[in-house]
């Protein structure tokens, strides 16, 4: 293995030091007072009702505070996600659960279509969610990371990514972390998002998903937070990788 540089180090550093001072104009932003003069249209796609909530939950509120449009993009219904409760019964419970979320975080839902359980990704499906993406007309994206156990959080982000690339790459992108260690792997943020003052609305959205143990996945978000938050001398954070090659346009949380 290569021995790390003195070049290698400092260009590590200067990563996460040009993150923060996007962090620093958002905290000096009023919030909720005047809208911004550019309203953002911010998409977070996630596989299942409950994704977008814990891997972004604090960040969504940071943009909604801020005036900007948020939409949660749920791939599926989360149909197969409540033992003894058919695909339709599921379904329903937890659409439910993820509207009053939404709410919590003044988002809007969007509902793709495919069921949880059967996800496809092919060419089809590709096309049919880069026309949902398209019509969204996003100024900025967070998906899955691709790396994760879950056969639907990988699914996502492909989705994601090709249609990404195929509308261009207009957009930035970043990915999203899912209790990580045990679903999303080898995660090495470039961006945090100090969630600190909205972590608590975070934690109640999350908790609104009452059919999944939401005591259960929530301890292992919780300390993601606190780790995030004192990865990048916080109190709770939010750590995101940007794709390399976003454009700059639209900058994360600037206010
Ligand atoms: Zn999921």
């Amino acid at each position: 293995m290569r021995k790390l540089s003195r070049r290698d180090m400092l260009s590590g550093a200067a990563g996460i030091a040009a993150a923060l001072p996007l962090l620093s104009a958002a905290e000096n932003s009023p919030r909720g007072i005047a809208p911004p003069a550019h309203k953002l249209k911010v998409v977070v796609a996630g596989a299942h009702p409950d994704d977008p909530e814990t891997g972004c939950g604090g960040t969504i509120a940071r943009y909604s505070d801020l005036g900007h449009n948020v939409t949660v993009l749920y791939l599926t219904r989360g149909e197969r996600g409540i033992k003894g409760k058919t695909y339709d019964e599921a379904g329903r419970i937890r659409t439910g659960e993820a509207e009053k979320a939404c709410e919590i975080l003044k988002a809007r839902p969007v509902f793709a279509g495919q069921i949880n359980g059967k996800v496809e990704v092919t060419y089809a499906r590709y096309e049919e969610y880069r026309k949902i993406l398209e019509a969204e007309n996003p100024d900025l994206v967070f998906t899955h990371w691709p790396l994760d156990t879950h056969e639907d959080h990988r699914a996502s982000a492909l989705l994601v990514y090709d249609a990404w690339l195929k509308l261009g790459k207009k957009f930035p992108l970043f990915f999203f972390e899912v209790m990580t260690g045990e679903q999303s792997s080898h995660f090495w943020p470039t961006h945090y998002v100090d969630i600190s003052a909205t972590v608590d609305r975070k934690r109640t959205a999350c908790y609104a998903h009452a059919s999944q143990d939401p005591d259960d996945f929530y301890r292992i978000h919780d300390e993601m937070n606190r780790f995030r938050g004192h990865e990048c001398g916080r109190q709770q954070a939010e750590a995101f990788i940007r794709h390399v090659q976003s454009p700059d346009e639209a900058v994360p949380l600037s206010g």
